[in-house]
């Protein structure tokens, strides 16, 4: 797939017709287990299926923590939107992140990554990776030149990447890190969670693997929670295997939860960026924003690379107020539609300061040496009208 999904992909791609007893929707298959007229037929389904396989048909379900049909009909779906062979799914965001990580890496290998990737990505690449003897290296994010030095100095595993980065707003140059980390022999991941396979696809611009938190703008309204991976059969294959044995599975109802708000996906998302892009030309123009970082902005530093790689700039954004956090908190609790909670991506309004949201799990130290200060606010943009959102802001950021 060359161009990128469009609504036409979200309702339809991957949903079989007819469904169970011809149902118009996905059925939610809570079965745990599968069972087979035979003994024979049973051990043939267990040990892969190859009949079905070769027939060119998906194997069939044995256990629910490996393979489930609604669990397999999202996958499929997703492997779609990203233009990707192959999607595995996975318990939460975090399951997908870690789960790649420790099938891929080993005791001594080595890892580039970035400084400003996700606080619980932070937590593994800091804590989790080094406790099993994995080496990584984390590159000041406004660095690329450095980012560039370090995959070609030293032999590596992998480059793990995150673009737009949260909570500032960083971008990277997907297809020219890619290229650098495949003549250096390494696969390429990238965290697509900020932009969301309407707005950038990775496996496009040369990544091999691209992950997503399915909580985020994927489910889209704030009440389930899960992870892909999405890239060639052969890699998604080896993470899915990890994922069946050591059990962050994605469980039915929240897949059909997923399977739900992909549909409106790329309605979703043309309003967050929409509404991101006015809220962010109002929060430039105001006396008591110090900075205001969002990629479409001409003051960004790397507008023109996210302007090359993406086709919409999404509904994050966050800024720096005039002020500390007395006057954080005082804005904050003058506002009335974005709800004050952890999270984003979904169809109403969240809001935040990132020492108590995404970098919560970071020590006072380590946000210091991020850059992020107690000022910045992060604010995701729901699908509210944006006239509202920023009258909103207006009246909380008065006198
Ligand atoms: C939320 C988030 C994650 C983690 O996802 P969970 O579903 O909360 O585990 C990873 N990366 C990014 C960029 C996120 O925003």
């Amino acid at each position: 797939m060359s161009s990128p999904p469009n609504s036409t992909n979200c309702v339809h791609d991957a949903e079989e017709r007819p469904q169970f007893e011809n149902a118009n929707i996905t059925p939610i298959s809570l079965a745990v287990s599968y069972a087979y007229p035979t003994y024979e037929e049973l051990k043939r389904v267990s040990l892969g299926d190859k009949e079905a396989v070769e027939r060119g048909a998906d194997p069939r379900h044995v256990y629910s923590r490996n393979t489930n049909p609604t669990v397999r009909t999202l996958e499929k779906k997703m492997a779609m939107l990203e233009g990707a062979e192959a999607c595995t799914s996975f318990s939460t965001g975090m399951a997908a992140i870690s789960n790649t990580l420790y099938t891929f890496l080993d005791s001594g290998d080595r890892v580039v990554s970035i400084r400003h990737t996700y606080g619980g990505t932070a937590q593994l690449f800091l804590n989790n990776l080094p406790r099993r003897g994995i080496l990584p290296c984390l590159v000041d994010t406004e660095d690329e030149d450095e980012l560039i030095r370090q995959i070609r100095s030293e032999p590596l595993k992998m480059v793990y990447l995150e673009s737009p980065t949260n909570p500032t707003l960083k971008i990277l140059d997907i297809e020219r890190i890619s290229h650098v980390a495949h003549e250096a022999g390494a696969l390429v991941v990238v965290d697509n969670t900020f932009a969301s396979p309407i707005n950038q696809n990775p496996l496009q611009l040369g990544a091999d693997l691209v992950i997503h938190s399915a909580t985020k703008y994927l489910n889209g309204h704030g009440d389930a929670m899960g992870g892909f991976l999405c890239g060639s059969a052969e890699l998604v294959n080896h993470v899915f295997h990890t994922r069946e044995i050591e059990g962050a599975t994605l469980q039915a109802f929240d897949a059909y939860l997923i399977l739900r708000g992909l549909k409106t996906l790329k309605l979703r998302v043309e309003k967050h960026n929409s509404n991101a892009q006015a809220v962010a030309e109002f929060l430039e123009s105001h006396p008591k924003v110090k900075q205001v970082y969002y990629p479409s902005l001409p003051t960004h530093p790397r507008h023109e690379v996210a302007k090359r790689q993406m086709k919409g700039y999404g509904g994050m954004l966050s800024f720096e107020l005039d002020g500390g956090e007395e006057e954080v908190a005082r804005f904050l609790n003058r506002l009335k539609l974005p709800a004050l909670a952890a999270s984003l991506g979904a169809i109403h309004a969240l809001i935040s300061t990132p020492c108590s949201s995404s970098h919560v799990e970071c020590s006072v130290e380590e946000r210091k040496s991020l850059n992020i200060s107690e000022s910045l606010v992060r604010l995701s943009v729901g699908i509210e009208e944006s006239a509202d959102l920023i009258a909103d802001i207006d009246q909380a950021l008065k006198d």
